[in-house]
């Protein structure tokens, strides 16, 4: 399993996420594919693209992993979005949450994070650190072990969510 580390000069917001996932030439492409599939959604469920909306879909698909509401405002004011506030933030994250097309993740600690969640099913498991900074990891073996416990259990797998809580890193 490989914890991807966070990248020199990623920002640690308030919250301690962190700006880990730009730059690789994938993730760029999944950002790009991910925000054309929103565009797509929306539109074919009557909604306005432009505007704020469009805003939040573009801090999300620029962001491989978790960000707060909270983020999100922060992003959209260096932006220079001076209207940006969380309640409109909210509101948006709901409706994409309605359309499937965000993943909310409630990692046990009071803190909401929202990601982008790809057409193809692909995801991220998470391993939130005592800090509060959280990374993203994927392991085929514990995807294996899960659908095989699933069927164990006799169960339709329709979603799962795996948080790792750990002592913060040392090194
Ligand atoms: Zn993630
Ligand atoms: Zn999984």
């Amino acid at each position: 399993m490989a914890v991807r580390k966070a990248r020199a000069g990623g920002r640690v917001s308030a919250t301690g996420a962190h700006a880990h996932t730009h730059g690789s030439a994938t993730e760029i492409e999944a950002g790009a594919r991910w925000s054309e599939h929103a565009e797509t959604v929306l539109r074919d469920a009557g909604l306005r693209t432009g505007g704020g909306r469009a805003a939040v879909v573009g801090v999300l698909a620029d962001e491989g992993c978790v960000l707060t509401a909270h983020d999100i405002v922060d992003r959209l004011r260096d932006q220079g979005a001076r209207g940006a506030n969380l309640a409109t933030v909210y509101r948006t994250l709901d409706t994409l949450r309605a359309l499937h097309l965000v993943h909310r993740l409630d990692a046990g600690d009071g803190t909401a994070r929202y990601e982008r969640a790809l057409p193809g099913g692909e995801h991220h498991h998470h391993v939130l650190f005592e800090d509060g900074q959280i990374e993203p990891f994927h392991d085929d073996e514990l995807e294996q072990a899960i659908h095989a416990l699933a069927s164990r259990l006799g169960v339709e797998l329709v979603g799962h969510d795996i948080v790792l809580h750990a002592a913060p890193r040392t090194s």
